[in-house]
């Protein structure tokens, strides 16, 4: 493009718009941000807004938003994935062209604006990183300073991870792997690319070892490149150990409708019935513990007595009083981070902070050593709190240059200011006064003009009665008149005239001290808030309990299970829930039978749900629960079919059924509800039992497997640990009554025909389909088999290349050398050796 014949602003945009290709730059001109050429043309379509044209040298294409309300502008860009360059004029208006440059990049990843955030959701910003020990995952919450790592992973847990924590922004190196690219870009994730790596040299980042601080440093430098500032707020990186934790992919998350509703319908979700917090802190832990369950009696039984602790009813609604009132801690310490925070914000803090003493007396009263150590560790912030007090008015207003934020009393030269320019006219009179009383000259007069500015005017007959002493100055000398200054009044001049902007200016600097002043106590702000987020969430985790009739799970060691009259904790929501048990020996397979809408799937869901439940540290809905700890849950349950990624209803639930096949022990909980469904009868029955008896001898994994091949209810007599249960209903008067109650034993028959006949398909149909079921039905389809030898199969079958094997053998074909640096190639190598080591 010939820049040459466009004006230099143009020259000037078109340069800055070189270095953000990828994002849509908004110019600042004035009270606007303007948008050019492709940006404008972009831009106007998804804002809504009037595409128009500037001649800048020659005609551009222009749209623009007002600067004083570019939110929902903004909110509207990033929702939809886009990228926004904030370029502002840097240099005051005067001769010549005004200085311009991007002052933040602002990306779905780094939003800071309050309104565009969702209080109750991290907003996390997302790095993968090819190390040594596998993939690392870093991620961080800008707006909260909470950062996290985690790695030794495989590439597809790197992708579910940042599937099941909503990352909203992924920065990979330029030239990474392709199916992970690929992979984001199909979950339409935004995708962005750095290539700096240098360590940053960080308090926050010295536990870390060497490979993660790489990692880390990658997010690192990219956040201070698009933010244009060191991030002062964040946390110290946690590491998150994989052992600690349950393993659970995305589906198993969605599935299940932990936090994200399978029908668009945020009450079907588990967050919906258990978020009782009160702050939006709380909310986000809440959400974090659902994000990652764990895999760890001692620490879940610490989280159980927490909410032991808060089960006593006496305090409760005081307790919710004070943290009604509680802000949003974490957001407001990142605004002053990012020097983005308001009086207002600050008002906001300074009256959480109010409450904290309360809140601690408050938990005292619970009497529970527990809580009391919580309580010693919960700092006050008296100092800050006295500061803000003293010096942050109540009712402030948000924007900061136009007065109003600092209280009377805080500042004397602001009180004097204030009080000029308020009573300016009454001080003059005043001043007057006391000149006339103090010179005896009766017709003393203070006036003013442009030129002069105030003076003391002094009538030519009274002009010899001005002595020395009373320290006048002459200025002027009219025809009948002399005029005066003296220092007082020359001082008060500049004052008087000033009075209004440098308040407006005093206020402004004084400000910036209070939050350099706020900013100080970051570090405290941020652990205090963690502590008040745990008691928020283990008080609501009480109040449900308590509300909705949870226990108290007992963890051990041994794998039987016993849940008394377990509950589903959503659908009891909705419906008259019938309760069921569960009563499960170590490596016990459930072989659920029963017709249609019975309710084979709820029970198998009830299940997983409580153990979810457990595992995050929450009481579960039940009478009764003994439970093992489950190193993973895998489920293969129907109606998420990713038929628009290409993918056959069949073959995803092979892929499924896949993940835990191959990656489930002894230690895990397996769901398969109706395996086999998308293909042909005998094929889906075989299939089905051939995973039966593959989980039943290589596994041994606890698993539910809910099937309407009632035919393989026979293999309770080759499989020593399946068991038969089933979901009977009474027909009575040609329908079918659901009891929903769970049973040991089998069903005879599919009921395939009843329901047709409760849809009301034509009788003869009806009649018809019978006689065919009873003529197949006299054939032997049941197939008994002795078992089969599998560790002879696998000897023998050394030959074949392995799953892994062959995995690996497709990635170097598609790998672009040319483009890889010698690191980067021998991490590969040392990943792909791991891959097809044999495992231990
Ligand atoms: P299936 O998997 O056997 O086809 P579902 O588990 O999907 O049946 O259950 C169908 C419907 O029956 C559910 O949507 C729910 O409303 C109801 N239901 C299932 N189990 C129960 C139960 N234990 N108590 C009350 N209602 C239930």
């Amino acid at each position: 493009m010939d820049k040459q014949k466009y004006t230099p602003m143009m020259q000037q945009y078109l340069e800055i718009k070189e270095d953000y290709a990828d994002a849509i730059v908004f110019f600042r001109l004035g009270d606007f941000y303007e948008m050019f050429f492709d940006d404008a043309i972009v831009a106007s379509k998804v804002l809504e807004i009037a595409l128009t044209s500037r001649d800048a040298g020659a005609k551009v294409p222009m749209c623009g938003v007002p600067y004083h309300s570019v939110k929902p502008y903004i909110q509207k860009l990033i929702e939809k994935g886009f990228k926004i360059a904030i370029v502002e004029q840097v240099t005051e208006a005067g001769k010549g062209l005004v200085k311009r440059e991007v002052i933040r990049l602002i990306t779905p990843g780094t939003v800071l604006e309050d309104g565009i955030l969702d209080a109750k959701t991290n907003n996390f910003i997302g790095s993968i990183l090819l190390t040594e020990k596998g993939y690392a995952l870093t991620y961080v919450d800008i707006s909260t300073g909470e950062s996290f790592i985690t790695d030794g992973l495989e590439k597809k847990q790197a992708l579910d991870l940042v599937l099941s924590l909503g990352i909203k922004e992924v920065v990979l190196p330029m030239h990474f792997d392709e199916y992970i690219i690929n992979s984001l870009n199909d979950n339409e994730l935004l995708v962005s690319f750095s290539d700096q790596f240098q360590i940053i040299d960080n308090k926050n980042l010295n536990h870390l070892e060497r490979e993660q601080k790489r990692a880390a440093s990658h997010l690192l430098n990219y956040l201070v490149n698009t933010q244009k500032q060191m991030i002062n707020h964040l946390m110290p990186f946690k590491v998150i150990q994989r052992v600690g934790h349950m393993h659970i992919d995305y589906r198993v998350k969605k599935h299940l409708e932990i936090d994200e509703s399978l029908v668009n319908n945020s009450q079907t979700t588990l967050l919906h019935w258990l978020n009782e917090c009160q702050t939006a802190m709380g909310s986000r832990m809440l959400k974090s513990m659902l994000n990652h369950p764990l895999y760890d009696i001692k620490a879940l039984n610490e989280r159980y007595d927490l909410i032991e602790a808060f089960t006593p009813y006496q305090p409760r609604e005081q307790m919710i009083g004070h943290l009604r009132y509680i802000y949003d801690i974490n957001r407001i310490v990142g605004r002053i981070a990012f020097q983005t925070v308001n009086a207002r914000d600050l008002y906001q803090l300074k009256e959480t902070l109010r409450q904290v003493p309360d809140l601690k007396e408050t938990i005292k009263r619970y009497q529970n050593p527990k809580l009391d150590e919580m309580v010693s560790q919960m700092d006050e912030h008296q100092t800050l709190f006295d500061h803000l007090e003293q010096s942050i008015h109540d009712d402030p207003p948000i924007t900061l240059k136009d007065g109003g934020i600092i209280k009377k009393g805080y500042h004397q030269k602001l009180d004097e200011l204030r009080d000029i320019d308020l009573h300016g006219k009454t001080w003059l009179s005043e001043f007057e006064k006391t000149e006339r009383d103090r010179t005896g000259i009766k017709n003393l007069r203070v006036g003013y003009n442009r030129v002069f500015g105030y003076y003391i005017e002094v009538s030519k007959g009274n002009a010899s009665l001005v002595k020395e002493e009373f320290g006048y100055e002459r200025k002027q000398t009219l025809a009948n008149s002399e005029r005066y200054i003296t220092p007082i009044l020359k001082e008060k001049e500049d004052d008087l005239l000033h009075a209004k902007e440098r308040s407006m200016t005093l206020e402004y600097e004084l400000f910036k001290e209070i939050r350099e002043f706020a900013e100080s106590f970051t570090f405290s702000l941020q652990e205090l808030s963690t502590k008040i987020a745990s008691v928020d969430v283990y008080l609501a985790l009480a109040i449900v309990s308590e509300k909705h009739n949870f226990v108290r799970p007992t963890l051990q060691n041994g794998r039987d299970v016993e849940v008394i009259q377990g509950r589903h904790p959503v659908v009891e929501r909705f419906t008259k829930f019938v309760a069921n048990d569960v009563i499960m020996k170590e490596g016990e397979i459930f072989l659920i039978t029963g017709p249609n809408m019975s309710g084979k799937s709820t029970y198998m869901r009830m299940y997983a749900m409580i153990v979810y439940l457990a595992q995050i540290g929450s009481f579960v809905p039940a009478e009764k629960a003994r439970l093992p700890v489950y190193d993973a849950i895998f489920t293969r349950i129907g109606s998420s079919d990713d038929l628009s990624g290409g993918k056959s209803t069949f073959m995803v639930e092979m892929v499924e059924s896949n993940e835990a096949l191959t990656k489930a022990t002894e230690k895990s909980l397996i769901l398969f509800d109706e395996i086999g469904r998308g293909t042909a009868t005998y094929d889906g029955m075989a299939l089905a039992q051939g995973m039966i008896e593959y989980i039943h001898e290589k596994i041994k994994a606890q698993t539910l497997f809910s099937t309407h091949y009632h035919e393989l209810t026979v293999l309770e007599n080759s499989l020593e640990r399946l068991t038969n249960l089933c979901v009977k209903a009474k027909e009575e008067n040609d329908t079918m009554v659901f009891l929903h109650h769970v049973e040991k034993g089998t069903t005879d028959k599919s009921y395939g025909i009843q329901v047709a006949n409760l849809a009301h398909l034509p009788k003869s149909l009806i009649a018809r389909s019978k006689q065919i079921l009873e003529k197949l039905e006299d054939k032997e389809n049941k197939v008994v088999l002795d078992l089969f030898n599998y560790e002879k199969f696998e000897a023998e079958d050394v030959q074949t290349i392995n799953p892994d094997k062959a995995s690996v053998l497709d990635e170097i074909e598609k790998l672009n050398t040319d483009q890889m640096t010698p690191i980067d190639a021998l991490l590969l190598l040392k990943h792909y050796q791991s891959l097809i080591k044999p495992k231990k």
